[in-house]
């Protein structure tokens, strides 16, 4: 049977969203098109060999800490925070911070990182849910009937039986949605969609940056700096991270290093085909230069990643995302952002659009909240009482 739900995306929104909608009591799936959770939340994992072989260390290739303004008696994240540390899923991040710290400090300020990586919030969401997940599916149009919304799909994905759902969310990056780059939408359901919804859609605007990944063998390399991340306002290389010290990995054998370049990089080089050695060169020889301490040369391994779309710039309607947002515990004060927004909606389908450009914030808390607007709808167009009720609105 077809599910209520489609979700396509297993980033933190669309897993976040996958199992309030399960505890709504709806049939949900999701499709994502990598082989694994995460989206922007990624973490790389080295091995010497192919899969099989153990992971030798992890490094979060994107989003690095969990940063929260909120207090512990917040409705939702209250509940959901000590779930996650309960869980082991997330620890205090307590390490020094050198430099300009854009995230801020202070005693209003906790930092959460995710000791197995922060993909394993996303995995952790989707296994608490127990939804079905197809990966390697990527979806391409959604085509109405009069009672369903018909997914379909990339040729290079695996088959499926069922492409049929009452309601489809998207939660993918805003650009890819209207039809830009590889894996873009082609978008005709879009001709459905209110023009003020579009225009505001039209304003999203995303960074762009590299991430680089470096592997070093702890029994030769150790780690050289007290500090555990460190900013810099100049030049291609804009924050080191000693990556197993920042998650509290201590059993993993090698020692990863996050190094994260600057956008204007990564606008630079944001449409080459192939920018990888390019980013790399100068990154590395940078980093020889400002932080010499390290043989960046002798790590055993690397892994460079572009983020096409990595925050988000100018979000829905112009809006300017804040990393200072604090989501209200009360249900009077409004949000700077709707958290979701309907794309289309007919006799027997509704499509909806969240994530974090959609979001008062591109981040976690950000995501958490595009979750929950977007679970509200459902709760909304199939009339069930949530077990959320006593939630912010
Ligand atoms: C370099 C970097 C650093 C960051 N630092 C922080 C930080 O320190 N703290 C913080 O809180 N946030 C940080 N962020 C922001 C945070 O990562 C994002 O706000 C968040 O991950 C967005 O989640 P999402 O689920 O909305 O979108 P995404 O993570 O983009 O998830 C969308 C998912 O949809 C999938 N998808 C895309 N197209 C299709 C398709 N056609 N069919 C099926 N699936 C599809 C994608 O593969 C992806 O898994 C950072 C982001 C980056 C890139």
């Amino acid at each position: 049977m077809a599910p209520q739900v489609l979700i396509v995306g297993a980033g933190i929104t669309g897993s976040m969203l996958a199992l309030l909608a399960k505890d709504m009591g709806l049939s949900v799936r999701v499709l994502e098109k990598s082989r694994g959770a995460g989206g922007r939340m990624a973490t790389h994992s080295f091995r010497r060999g192919d899969r099989s072989t153990p992971i030798l260390a992890n490094a979060d290739l994107g989003a690095q800490y969990i940063t929260t303004r909120s207090s512990p008696e917040h409705p939702f994240l209250g509940p959901l925070y000590k779930r996650l540390t309960d869980a082991g899923i997330l620890i205090p991040f307590t390490g020094e911070v050198a430099g300009p710290n854009p995230y801020g400090a202070g005693s209003d300020i906790r930092h959460f990182a995710a000791p197995k990586g922060m993909r394993s919030i996303a995995e952790y969401f989707l296994e608490s849910s127990s939804v079905a997940v197809d990966w390697g599916v990527a979806v391409e149009d959604l085509v109405l009937s009069e009672k369903e919304v018909a997914v379909s799909i990339g040729a290079d994905s695996p088959k499926m039986a069922d492409t049929r759902a009452n309601v489809v969310v998207l939660t993918q990056p805003v650009l890819q949605v209207l039809g830009a780059s590889k894996f873009g939408m082609r978008g005709s359901f879009l001709a459905q969609t209110d023009e003020k919804v579009m225009s505001a859609l039209r304003q999203v605007e995303y960074s762009a940056r590299f991430a680089v990944a470096y592997f070093f063998d702890k029994s030769e390399v150790s780690w050289p700096f007290s500090w555990t991340c460190h900013y810099f306002d100049k030049g291609d290389v804009r924050y080191v991270a000693h990556d197993t010290a920042r998650r509290g990995a201590k059993d993993e054998p090698f020692m990863a290093v996050l190094v994260h370049s600057g956008v204007p990089l990564g606008m630079k080089l944001a449409d080459e085909e192939d920018p990888f050695p390019t980013a790399a060169a100068r990154m590395q020889s940078e980093l020889e230069q400002k932080l010499p301490e390290l043989p960046w040369a002798a790590a055993e391994g690397s892994k460079v990643h572009k983020w096409k779309y990595s925050q988000v710039y100018i979000g829905y309607g112009g809006n300017k995302p804040s990393p200072s947002w604090v989501w209200p515990a009360g249900a009077a004060e409004a949000s700077p952002a709707p958290g979701c927004v309907e794309l289309f909606r007919s006799d027997g389908g509704l499509g909806l659009l969240c994530g974090d450009a959609i979001a008062p914030a591109s981040n976690f808390e950000g995501c958490l909240y595009s979750a929950y607007k977007a679970a509200e709808a459902l709760r909304s167009h199939f009339g069930k009482c949530a077990v959320t009720d006593d939630l912010p609105r």
